[in-house]
Order: structure tokens, then sequence, then C-alpha cells
């Protein structure tokens, strides 16, 4: 359908891109596509939405480019916004989680405050790559004393076998590569 060709035609690569060997997958010319963004927003919504299986009271977005993704469908969905980000960027008490990446580790955070008991949560990212990410801040829910409904993103690298570090009943992509 017209997602499938957007995300074809508007999602490229770019070799050797942060380091020697990985080829990033880069979204910003769907971004600026007006039909493409609409289209990739409307599609995380609906995804995530089905495999909730309900209403969404949250949207947690990854820094940064789930925070681009995750606003509209938070909007979209009629549901607040919560930031996942980096270490010591959140002013007020935290949750945090530690995790390993290729090479070294990183930090992701949420306010202790941003989840209430019961909450129905979409967490959304662009891009699966290892799992890291998302299985970071399904620890990070946990930590609130929550579970996330669903986690979608835009693309999943399969390669990498992130999905395998993640609950398979709650995981949605629009596109493998
Ligand atoms: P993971 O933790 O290895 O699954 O990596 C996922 C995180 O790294 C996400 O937050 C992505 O934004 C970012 N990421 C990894 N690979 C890519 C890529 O090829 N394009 C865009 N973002 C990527």
């Amino acid at each position: 359908g017209d997602l499938d060709e957007a995300l074809d035609r508007l999602v490229r690569d770019i070799p050797d891109w942060p380091s020697p060997g990985v080829t990033f997958r880069d979204v910003t010319p769907l971004l600026a596509d007006p039909a493409g963004l609409r289209l990739t927003v409307e599609g995380l919504a609906a995804l995530g939405r089905e495999i909730a299986g309900g209403d969404i009271d949250k949207v947690v977005g990854i820094e940064a480019r789930g925070f681009i993704f995750g606003t509209p469908v938070a909007v979209a969905l009629g549901a607040g916004f919560v930031p996942a980000r980096k270490a010591g960027k959140l002013p007020a008490p935290t949750y945090a989680v530690d995790y390993d990446l290729e090479y070294g580790s990183a930090t992701v955070e949420i306010h202790r405050d941003a989840i209430a008991p019961g909450d129905r949560v979409l967490v959304v990212d662009d891009v699966l790559a290892t799992g890291g990410t998302l299985a970071a801040v399904d620890d990070l829910l946990a930590r609130a004393g929550a579970k996330s409904a669903a986690n979608v993103v835009v693309l999943e690298i399969g390669a990498l076998g992130g999905r395998a570090r993640l609950d398979p009943d709650r995981f949605g992509t629009l596109r493998t590569y």
C-alpha cells in the first residue's frame, strides 16, 4: 500500500555511519515528506492500538527519534506523551536502567511520576536494532510498576535479532529489513 511505498522510497541507507561497517537507516526523508509522515504516524497508532487491544493512556517515546514519532501518535490516540530520556536530562526524580550497547553502555530514564498504576502504555521508537533499548525501556516500566501494552517501531533490522529480546506478543513494526 501507500505506507509500504513511502517506506521503500523515503528510508535511506547511509553506509559507514556512525562508524565504518555500519549501515544507518535514515528516516529524515520520511519525516520531511508530508504523506510519508502522516502515513507513518497513522500506521504506528493503528498498530499500537491493535496490539494493545484497546485504548492507550500514555505513549512513551524514546530519545530522540521516538519523541518525533511518539508525540503525534499520542495525539492520534488521545493519549498523553512521556519522554524516556538519556541519563541526566530529566529534572525531577527518575527511575533509571543501564544497558549495554555494542561498544560501551547507556542509561535511559523516566520520571517517577510519569506513569500511573494501571496506565495502558504504548512505547514508540524509530528503529529496532539489537533490541537493547526497547528491552531497557521495558525494564524501566517494570521499575515504575507498569508494563507496556505494546512496543512499536517504524522499522526493524531483522538480522540483528532484537525481536528475541522482547515479548513477541507485544512487539510490532511497520517494516522489517
Ligand atoms: P538497539 O538498542 O540496538 O535496538 O538500537 C535501537 C536504538 O538505536 C534506537 O533508539 C534507534 O533510534 C537507534 N538506532 C540503531 N540503529 C539505527 C539505525 O540504523 N537508524 C536509526 N536509528 C538507529
